[in-house]
């Protein structure tokens, strides 16, 4: 085990504390990258290589290697220390039966019980199975962000730690990957939780298949497995863990669904409550925004616009003539102001929430989360 911080402010540091003039950088020469990665998808992993290569490697672990016979199991975890024993033997067994090399990557998500006690205890047994800590809860997406950041695996299968998902799925979603897909979703025909979860994930999965264009029953199955190549390049940010279909699908990877077995909670409780419907609404559309505008913002902005504008002049006109032929004060009429300023309010708000969404998705290094432990 040691300590780690993903990301580093080194660089950041070096220009803010120098004299104003930039200085010339030296930079070491690189080792070639192998051969099997260099025929990597574009963004994903390059980025990543190039972004490792500019950091200094204080005290970290140097990126994952690829494993082309390797399956990657994720596993996000916020305090599920009674399912995590059980979990373990149950991929244990699936995996015995399946055969192959695996890891299973555990990202204790800031968990306040004894999630990564269990998780010390499960690794000192078995190797394969990893874990990150985090310092904090950084939400599902976080966790995710960072498992897919580890995984050295091929072929990349998520799932959720409180036992609803059963491992005994895993090799029918991989028949499925090895038949071309690159995202392979859980679908839960036979969902075991409860009306106040199954109705509004029922209507959200309605709203995501009207506007996304990718047609899914079950967008946000824990239970999923990926080609290696979309978890390098699809970025999990906020809470999008819920959307990472479309966002795959809007990269043109090819995605479809496969019904898959459901259990109810046995241990602990959900993490998720009545506040994931505002925060689901808002993240849902950040991703039709940025999937289906990103590349023509002036074909959603500039309709609004014209709209808005062309009603402020009609209500103006009107408010005109009165004036001409009454003599009716507008200042008489705050009604107009009211209208016009809400309108004025309404449109920049929407603009600034999808500029900061852009900054945050192209900006930012999304798995810079502060990691306390690694097995
Ligand atoms: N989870 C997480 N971080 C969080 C919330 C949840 O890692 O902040 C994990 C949780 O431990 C579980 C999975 O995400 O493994 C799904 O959470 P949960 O079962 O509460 O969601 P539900 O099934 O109720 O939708
Ligand atoms: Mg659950």
């Amino acid at each position: 085990m040691n300590n780690d911080t993903a990301g580093s402010p080194g660089e950041e540091k070096e220009s803010k504390t120098g004299s104003n003039r930039p200085r010339p950088r030296r930079r070491k020469p690189q080792p070639r990258p192998k051969p099997d990665q260099q025929s990597e998808k574009k963004s994903g992993d390059s980025q990543a290589r190039s972004q490792a290569q500019k950091k200094p490697q204080q005290g970290r672990k140097p990126q994952p290697r690829r494993d082309q016979n390797l399956l990657s199991i994720v596993v996000p975890c916020y305090n599920e220390e009674e399912s995590l024993p059980e979990l373990a033997l149950q991929i244990e067994k699936e995996m015995d039966q399946i055969g192959g090399k695996y890891e299973v990557i555990f990202i204790d998500d800031g968990s306040t019980d004894d999630s990564f006690g269990q998780m010390k205890m499960i690794h000192r047994r078995n190797k394969r199975f990893k874990a990150i800590q985090f310092r904090r809860n950084n939400g599902k997406s976080a966790a995710l962000a960072i498992g897919f950041k580890e995984a050295r695996g091929n072929i990349v299968i998520t799932m959720d730690a409180d036992l609803q998902d059963d491992p005994a799925e895993i090799k029918n979603l991989i028949k499925k990957i090895k038949e071309g897909y690159d995202l392979v979703s859980g679908w839960k025909k036979n969902r075991k939780d409860p009306l106040g979860k199954t109705l509004p994930s029922k209507f959200a999965n309605f709203m995501m298949n009207k506007f996304s264009g990718l047609k899914l029953h079950d967008h946000n199955c824990g239970l999923k497995a990926y080609r290696r190549e979309v978890v390098k390049t699809v970025k999990v940010y906020g809470e999008m863990h819920r959307y990472i279909p479309i966002l795959a699908a809007a990269e043109g990877f090819k995605c479809t669904e496969i019904p898959v077995n459901h259990h109810a909670r046995r241990y602990g409780k959900s993490k998720y409550g009545i506040s994931r419907l505002l925060k689901g609404y808002l993240d849902f559309m950040t991703v039709i925004l940025t999937t289906k505008y990103f590349k023509r913002p002036m074909h959603f902005f500039g309709s609004i616009g014209t709209l808005f504008v062309t009603s402020g002049f009609l209500v103006n006109l009107y408010l005109f003539i009165l004036w001409l032929g009454n003599e009716t004060y507008l200042s008489n009429r705050p009604l107009l102001i009211f209208g016009v300023a809400l309108m004025i309010i309404g449109v920049q708000s929407f603009t600034t929430g999808l500029l900061g969404e852009l900054l945050v998705k192209n900006t930012s290094d999304s798995t810079n989360y502060s990691i306390s432990n690694r097995l």
